[in-house]
């Protein structure tokens, strides 16, 4: 699943200012306790994140920006790499002075790291209260009433169920102009090096007709893009068993493609987005779909890891370098205009130079625009730790990273230089960073793009000529813009 670690400081800033607002708007009968959520990692988390903000507003909390006034601090956290787990702990120690002064503050670890440790977080980290697993997020209640009752509450049951479908997440993205619908929870995939099938449980679809009713809502709401999340979205269905057998005869089956094409017909000015795809499962049908309507996005993210079979075998990935060749041969058959990017693992176990050129040279041969890259992490109880050494010495894994890296820099800005010239739709997110006489927006395909702002407002369409490029954005100028 995607993951960048500028997203905490987003979450960590939104979720406390938008979880208030709405309590407050509804009057909801406060219990006078104030919570602060941060989180870390993937999308998928910050969707979660929403969720629980929800329950937890359902259940009279009000939010706070300042966890220094809080009652009970959240973590929801992340469990793909070391680090990822090293930052929460490093975060959690800042917490010991606070304890000390408010014995009453309940701290709780939700999220992947919380479902891996388990209730050996407690014992590990003294500071931590509670521990609750991703599909646990509806006894969080009950589980704060537990520690304010004097006990540790640990629940970290995996469901084969829950979706969290009945819940409307509150929102937490900025702008109010895109935001996020989970359409499945859990992974069957057990690529060797993962943990989430461990973290996050087994695969479960999400009713479709609760995704196109978000969906609506969304963009009655106003909002004109949304982001179609699952740890492999490819594999997607409703209604039917993994062998084959129609679980409800009354109603239909739906595969992704059939329920990309239902969301894409909510509205032609919703824009739709999707990550993330396997190329094990991704069907032609899943492109046919996308190249038939304008508001499908023309990006995909497809991660391979590895350029070289043997080590795709190693990692159990469930496809050589040939089929995702074959993948992406079919992405700029029936989509020309689409982007590719996609996820790099350098220095596996047992990874030679030879493997590493191939992963290298599979990145020219697909022209990517952009990657996420990292250089492998061992974890606890995953397949590889069971089965291979990790044996890639730290300085060789960080020089092919940054060889790695190296290469998608220059992809990167061959891909943006193409675009010279060219004319796109952007949608507008905000005001530039850099100065408010300009706004930024994305193209179809993904790519950030920062205009004069004339009248230009968030969730407008515009039409932009594009005059100037990096290796991460594109600039132009206004072509013409329609009011949204
Ligand atoms: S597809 Fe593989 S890498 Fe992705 S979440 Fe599932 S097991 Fe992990």
């Amino acid at each position: 699943m995607k993951e960048f670690n500028d997203v905490e400081k987003v979450i960590d800033e939104t979720v406390q200012g938008a979880a208030t607002m709405i309590a407050q708007e509804e009057g909801k009968n406060q219990n006078g306790k104030k919570l602060y959520l941060e989180s870390y990692g993937c999308q998928m988390n910050f969707s979660d994140s929403e969720i629980v903000a929800s329950i937890l507003s359902e259940n009279g909390f009000t939010t706070t920006r300042d966890s220094s006034s809080a009652d009970v601090i959240l973590m929801n956290t992340c469990s793909i790499r070391e680090n990822a787990e090293q930052r929460v702990r490093n975060k959690l120690s800042q917490y010991q002075k606070r304890k000390k002064e408010k014995p009453s503050l309940v701290i709780g670890i939700l999220g992947c790291m919380a479902e891996r440790l388990k209730k050996d977080l407690l014992e590990q980290e003294k500071l931590v209260d509670l521990v609750a697993g991703p599909d646990a997020y509806r006894d969080l209640p009950k589980l704060i009433q537990e520690v304010e009752s004097g006990q540790k509450a640990v629940n970290v049951l995996l469901s084969r169920e829950e979706t969290y479908a009945d819940i409307s997440p509150v929102r937490l993205g900025k702008g109010g102009i895109a935001a996020f619908i989970s359409i499945m929870r859990g992974c069957d995939n057990m690529c060797s090096f993962c943990v989430v099938p461990f973290t996050r449980g087994r695969e479960r679809s999400r009713d479709p007709k609760s995704i196109v009713q978000e969906a609506q809502e969304l963009f009655d709401q106003g909002y004109r893009e949304v982001t179609l999340l699952g740890q492999n979205v490819d594999s997607y269905k409703w209604n039917i068993t993994k062998k084959g057998e129609i679980i409800d005869p009354s109603e239909p089956v739906v595969n992704f493609a059939q329920l990309m094409e239902m969301v894409a017909q909510v509205n032609p000015l919703l824009r739709i987005r999707f990550s993330t795809s396997h190329p094990k499962d991704m069907t032609d049908d899943v492109l046919h779909t996308m190249a038939k309507y304008e508001n499908l996005c023309k990006y995909i993210h497809l991660p391979v890891q590895s350029g070289n079979t043997d080590v795709l075998k190693r990692m159990n990935r469930g496809y050589s370098r040939e089929w995702y060749m074959n993948r992406i041969e079919a992405i700029k058959r029936i989509m020309p205009d689409c982007a590719i990017s996609t996820d790099i693992i350098a220095g596996f176990c047992g990874e030679t130079e030879e493997e590493h050129q191939d992963t290298l040279s599979l990145m020219k041969e697909v022209g990517y625009e952009f990657a996420y890259m990292f250089y492998y992490s061992e974890r606890p109880k995953t397949l590889a730790e069971r089965k291979f050494e990790d044996d890639i010495p730290l300085e060789t894994k960080k020089r092919r990273l940054t060889e790695i890296q190296a290469v998608q820099a220059e992809l990167s800005h061959a891909a943006n230089s193409k675009m010279l010239g060219e004319k796109c739709t952007i949608l507008v997110e905000g005001t530039s960073k850099r100065s408010d006489d300009e706004v930024f927006g994305r193209n179809s395909q993904n790519v950030v793009v920062i205009v004069p702002k004339n009248n230009l407002k968030p969730g407008d369409y515009a039409d932009v000529i594009i005059t100037d490029c990096t290796t991460a954005t594109l600039r132009g100028e206004l072509i013409q813009t329609e009011e949204a």
